[in-house]
Formats: structure tokens, C-alpha cells, sequence
């Protein structure tokens, strides 16, 4: 992988990192902290629980699985092969995450989808050698994007299931990934024994229970915007929940001025560009909101508004490209802004 991109993402998750470090320490009073670190699914993983240790080797272990079956690029790995050969047996964990995944394709009527991968790849965004692709290769790949097309059926009475594709196309679970893997983690925590504890892979954070003292999490949204000095949009108090986070600033590369980043439209097979700076959704299932969280970024907010309404699993914080923000009303009193945005203007959204 890309060497910049990697020292890119540490420094910006680093710092993120730290502050969720810092707002575990306040509330944990005397009850012992265990926690680890880890590289994996192209991120810093942070793992902190107040539990016994045994558990953050086995979590690891449980990660470095997830990871294994659904790398896009590990030759041994499920997707890899499946994206070889078009149909391929796939372990029940990779079967599980595809279709929860394709069910959300469904839900976000294909702003989000797993087969927009060989857009992905034309761009550059996979190896880090970005290139803006021509509006004729653009129009063939988009062609071959289509997650209906992907099948998904259990063979026999063992826990393995067929997955097949068209010949051209190829798919990737990475936007979903974390979300998947984050709620999984703390569904184990808590299976034993452990009453808090914050997951954060890259930003993608789930939280288990309240800190120690019983105050709430203080979950930072990060600004989207390059030239802010503190990094900070708002905070976010909350407790059981997944809070997930999507936005251009992530991953992206500028040319001839243009600023390109890594959340494609499946329709244009382009950068989707509709209003919004970051989109954070919350709520008790982190696949759900990690897939949300890419989608509603590349429906922009009327449309999101509208699932939302018609929705009662996931609240959601918009940052438009203006600086404004628009909250759901169930989390609006749990949202702060910090002090180098005091001024921004926050609406809130009601059903
Ligand atoms: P990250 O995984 O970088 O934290 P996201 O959860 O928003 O951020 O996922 C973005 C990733 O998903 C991109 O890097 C890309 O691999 C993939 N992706 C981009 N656009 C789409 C889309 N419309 N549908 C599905 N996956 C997408
Ligand atoms: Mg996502």
C-alpha cells in the first residue's frame, strides 16, 4: 500500500486516537483500563475496555480474521477470489457482511455499492496513484456497477455460501467493513462480561456502556475542513451507540485545482458532490451506520432527510459544505459545537 497515504491517515486517526484516549482516562476512575493498538484494515485501531486483557488478544485475532477473508488484495482471501474467478465459496462471516451489506445497497437505492470497486481502482484510490480517468472509461465502469447482480446462496446444511458476479465486475466490502467489525467487537465485550468500553477503528467508534463513573462518552466530530486549527466540529456525549463518520477530507488527491476524493457517486462513477462536508450517523448497529454514513454522503441532505424520516434505527449529524449543521432531533442535545465553530449555524431535523 501507498506509503503516503498510510502517514497520512496515521497522523489525522493519531490525533483523533488521542482524544478519545483522553475522554476514556477522565471517567475511569480506579477500575482498570486495558487497551491496545493495532494497524489493520488500513487504519489505527484503538481497543479499550475495562475487562479482563485475555479479550483484546482475542478481539485482535477476531480483526486480523475479518480482514483476511475480505481483503481485496490478499490472494488467499474470499473477495479476492471471488472477484477472480466470479463465483467462489465463501465463509458464513464474509457471507454475513455481504449481505447486510447488499441489504443496505438496497435500503440506500445504490448510493451505496459494494461494486463500485473497478471505479475506485480507475481513480487510483486503492494503490494511491491517482489519475482522473476519461469520461469514456468512466461510462464503461459504471456500466458493470450494479449491486443487484450479486448473488448470494447457502450451500447445503454447512456454513458456507456461494457468492457469484458477472464476469466484469469486481466488489469490495471495504466502506463497510469497520462499521461491521466494530459492532461485532463490542457484542463479544459485552457477552463478557464488559460494561465499558470504547472501539475506535480509525474514527469509527462504538462505545459499550458509559465511562466507569457513569457520565457519558464525549465523541468528537471531526471538522472536514482543511484550515481549521483545532480539528474539532463538535462533540457528541453518548453511550451504547456506534458513531460513524464519512467525508471527502478522508481520502483525497488535488488536481489542476480540482480536489477529488474517495466517496464516488455510482451513477457518474465520480466524486460525489451534494453539499455536504461529512455525514456522522449513529446508532446501535455499526454496519448500518457505516454504510450510511458513505451514503447519505453521496445522496446530499434532502434525500437523507427523507430516509431518515421514513427510518427509526440511526440519528445523523450533516456538516454542508457552507459549515452549517443539521442534526436529528433524537441527538440534538447530546451535540455541542466546539469553540472554533461556536458560531456555526445548527438546524435541527424533525420527523
Ligand atoms: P472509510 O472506510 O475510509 O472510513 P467510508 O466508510 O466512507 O470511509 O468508506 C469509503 C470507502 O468506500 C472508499 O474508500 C471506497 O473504498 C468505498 N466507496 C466509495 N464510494 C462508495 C460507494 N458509493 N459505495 C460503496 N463503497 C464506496
Ligand atoms: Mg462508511
Amino acid at each position: 500500500m501507498n506509503r503516503k497515504k498510510i502517514e497520512k491517515n496515521y497522523i489525522y486517526k493519531f490525533c483523533a486516537v488521542l482524544l478519545f484516549c483522553m475522554a476514556f482516562l477522565s471517567g475511569c476512575g480506579e477500575k482498570k483500563l486495558e487497551t491496545t493498538t493495532l494497524f489493520a484494515m488500513d487504519t489505527i485501531m484503538e481497543l479499550q475496555i475495562v475487562g479482563d486483557p485475555k479479550l483484546l488478544t482475542e478481539a485482535e485475532g477476531k480483526i486480523r480474521n475479518i480482514e483476511k477473508l475480505i481483503s481485496v488484495t490478499d490472494e488467499d482471501s474470499d473477495i479476492y477470489n471471488l472477484n477472480r474467478s466470479s463465483t467462489y465459496e465463501v465463509s458464513g462471516i464474509t457471507a454475513d457482511i455481504m449481505d447486510k451489506a447488499l441489504t443496505m445497497c438496497g435500503r440506500t437505492e445504490g448510493a451505496l455499492d459494494i461494486s463500485i470497486y473497478p471505479v475506485l481502482k480507475a481513480w487510483g484510490f486503492t494503490t494511491g496513484e491517482y489519475q482522473v480517468p476519461t469520461e469514456e472509461e468512466l461510462s464503461i465502469l459504471t456500466k458493470n456497477v450494479d449491486y443487484r447482480q450479486v448473488s448470494l446462496n447457502k450451500n447445503g446444511s454447512d456454513n458456507t455460501f456461494t457468492a457469484t458476479i458477472p464476469e466484469e465486475m469486481q466488489v469490495d466490502l471495504g466502506s463497510v467493513a469497520k462499521g461491521y467489525t466494530s459492532t461485532m467487537l463490542s457484542d463479544y465485550f459485552r457477552e463478557n462480561g464488559v460494561k465499558s468500553g470504547l472501539i475506535n477503528l480509525g474514527g469509527n467508534v462504538q462505545c459499550i456502556g458509559t465511562k466507569t463513573d457513569g457520565s457519558l462518552w464525549k465523541v468528537a466530530i471531526k471538522s472536514p475542513f482543511p484550515d481549521s486549527s483545532s480539528g474539532i466540529y463538535g462533540v457528541l456525549e453518548a453511550a451504547d451507540t456506534a458513531i460513524i463518520t464519512s467525508g471527502g477530507y478522508e481520502r483525497y488527491f488535488e488536481q489542476d485545482g480540482q480536489i477529488y476524493w474517495h466517496i464516488i457517486d455510482p451513477v457518474t462513477g465520480r466524486p460525489a458532490h451534494a453539499g455536504l462536508s461529512s455525514v456522522t450517523v449513529v446508532g446501535s448497529d455499526g454496519i448500518v451506520c457505516d454504510a450510511l454514513s458513505t451514503a447519505l454522503f453521496v445522496k446530499g441532505l434532502e434525500e437523507s432527510v427523507r430516509l431518515w424520516q421514513a427510518s427509526s434505527d440511526f440519528e445523523a449529524i450533516f456538516i454542508t459544505e457552507d459549515g452549517e449543521v443539521y442534526i436529528t432531533e433524537g441527538i440534538a442535545d447530546s451535540f455541542s459545537l466546539s469553540s472554533e465553530y461556536h458560531s456555526a449555524p445548527v438546524h435541527v431535523l424533525t420527523k
